[in-house]
């Protein structure tokens, strides 16, 4: 990775932990999950209104690191629209881009969610940026 790159997505990822998109409840969310990294000491209760198969809104609140804050942020508009197979097959790519796994054949295209690739240089912090997704999984 370039210098200039990795830049990049720390400003992402910084604007992400400090700003987060979606950080409020959905009230009577039939989806919802709760998620703690004892290691950081990260929480995130993830909520979801699906319509069928599809994601219709998500959110998040918690408190946790500016690398799980982000993660959480990132993650809620990353699914919005997808169907449940969709947000799971991208929970799977997340997956192997932050313990640096090689991408299953056919898997789906992370788009801005390539700025956590530098996670998997710190073990430490793949459960911080991958709790949001282990709860996503849960209220799925
Ligand atoms: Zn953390």
């Amino acid at each position: 990775m370039t210098h200039e790159l990795r830049e990049l997505y720390q400003e992402v990822i910084l604007d992400h932990g400090k700003r987060p998109r979606n950080l409020r409840e959905i009230e009577g969310a039939r989806h919802k999950a709760d998620g703690y990294n004892p290691l950081c000491g990260d929480r995130a209760t993830i909520y979801l209104t699906l319509e069928g198969d599809v994601v219709k809104d998500a959110s998040f609140v918690g408190k946790g690191c500016s690398i799980s804050t982000a993660s959480a942020s990132m993650m809620t508009e990353a699914i919005k629209g997808k169907t449940r197979a969709e947000a799971e097959a991208l929970f799977e790519r997340f997956h192997a881009l932050v313990t640096g796994e090689a991408p299953a054949v056919g898997a789906p295209a992370l788009g801005k969610l390539e700025v956590f690739s530098g996670v998997s240089e710190f073990p430490v912090r793949v459960k911080c940026a991958s709790l949001p997704w282990h709860t996503l999984k849960a209220a799925l």
